[in-house]
């Protein structure tokens, strides 16, 4: 059976205990998420015993692929999105209407509650994302490959990298290396940051050589049509210091312990606190200014979110990066990034690039 249906039975018993007869989803990633319709500019309504999506004439053929089996409206070319909801909501009968808080915008909520006055309007916050943060066995076979895909473009890229080559050339050589293997895209723009620039979490690639210090900071995923991988290696291309071997060492160490107390039942603040502890105790806690890692899936930053604070208990299924890392203004950061799947009985690690810091220099 598709996963569709059961995630529409799902939403519509949350739709029920929130006490509304209808959820508009507006968010095109979880429409997609709930119908396996990838085009974006529509709506899919989710009434307790049905659901109608709105879309426009130029997916016609593509909804009849990747939807056969829904109800569609579709809207012609001078029909705005929000009135034709507001008709197909009027015919569903719905009294009592949720829409989604953080992706309606105030011009659909303000158009609704205009064309629809009798009906009572509520904005709740992530309905459909709190089934996503769960992935079925197919959402973890695409991340799967989107793992895989973006660890052999890394290899492939890595063995091209040259002395005059800068950290835009690699970026740009990494997205290549990543559509040859079958990727979409990468999942964000890649992070290349050589030497000090590597100070910089989210650096944005420049025509800094890459031999402009002893190591450069990549940060990269790869889409694999739907799902999106996020990892963070370190490449040497200079010679080992004993601040970096001391540095990848406390980060390494952080990684691993935070890798190995995943399992179901555990906080995220508990995970991100073991590893925090580790780069604390050896004294840079302060260059760890970032959370210890996200859940990943249709976007690259999903619930849950590992930092203090989050009472998230962990569950089999949820995929989540591990990312420790220091950061010293002058002299550059170290982040090791790996994907982990909570299992029944723990952890499986979905990425497998080796990462012991000799491991990590440039041989050629
Ligand atoms: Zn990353
Ligand atoms: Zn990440």
């Amino acid at each position: 059976m598709q996963p569709y249906e059961s995630r529409r039975q799902r939403l519509r018993r949350s739709i029920r205990r929130a006490g509304v007869d209808a959820l508009l989803v507006s968010n095109f990633k979880n429409v997609t998420y709930l119908t396996g319709f990838t085009g974006d500019d529509s709506f899919l309504l989710v009434t307790l015993d049905g659901e109608t999506l709105i879309s426009d004439s130029r997916y016609v053929t593509q909804l009849g692929d990747e939807c056969p089996e829904l109800k569609l409206v579709i809207r012609g070319p001078s029909d705005v999105i929000a009135a034709v909801a507001a008709q197909v909501i009027k015919r569903r009968k719905v009294k009592r209407l949720a829409i989604e808080a953080d992706s309606a915008t105030v011009a659909l909520g303000a158009s609704l509650a205009e064309s629809l006055p009798k009906v009572a309007i509520t904005a709740p916050s992530g309905s459909v994302e709190q089934l996503r943060i769960v992935k079925d066995r197919d959402e973890i076979q695409q991340t799967r490959i989107a793992c895989s895909q973006a660890e052999r473009a890394f290899d492939a890229a890595r063995a091209l990298i040259t002395p005059q080559m800068t950290e835009r050339d690699l970026a740009a050589e990494l997205e290549y290396q990543a559509r040859r293997f079958g990727a979409k895209a990468l999942s964000f723009p890649a992070i290349v940051a050589a030497g000090p620039r590597s100070a910089l979490p989210h650096a944005t690639p420049s025509a800094t050589r890459l031999a402009t210090g002893d190591f450069v900071l990549v940060d990269w995923g790869a889409n694999s049509g739907l799902y999106a991988s996020d990892l963070t290696r370190i490449i040497v291309t200079g010679r080992i210091s004993p601040k970096l071997r001391k540095i990848y060492g406390v980060v390494l160490a952080a990684q691993q312990a935070a890798i190995d107390a995943i399992r179901p039942g555990v906080t995220c603040e508990q995970v991100d606190r073991v590893a925090r502890r580790i780069i604390t105790k050896a004294g840079w806690g302060r260059a760890f200014g970032h959370g210890l890692g996200h859940g990943t899936g249709l976007d690259i930053h999903e619930a849950p979110r590992f930092a203090a604070g989050q009472k998230t208990k962990l569950r089999p299924g949820m995929i989540v990066t591990v990312e420790p890392g220091i950061y010293l203004p002058g002299w550059g950061g170290v982040r090791i990034e790996d994907d982990v799947l909570v299992t029944r009985s723990g952890r499986e690690v979905l990425t497998s690039l080796p990462k012991r810091l000799d491991d990590c220099v440039l041989t050629r």
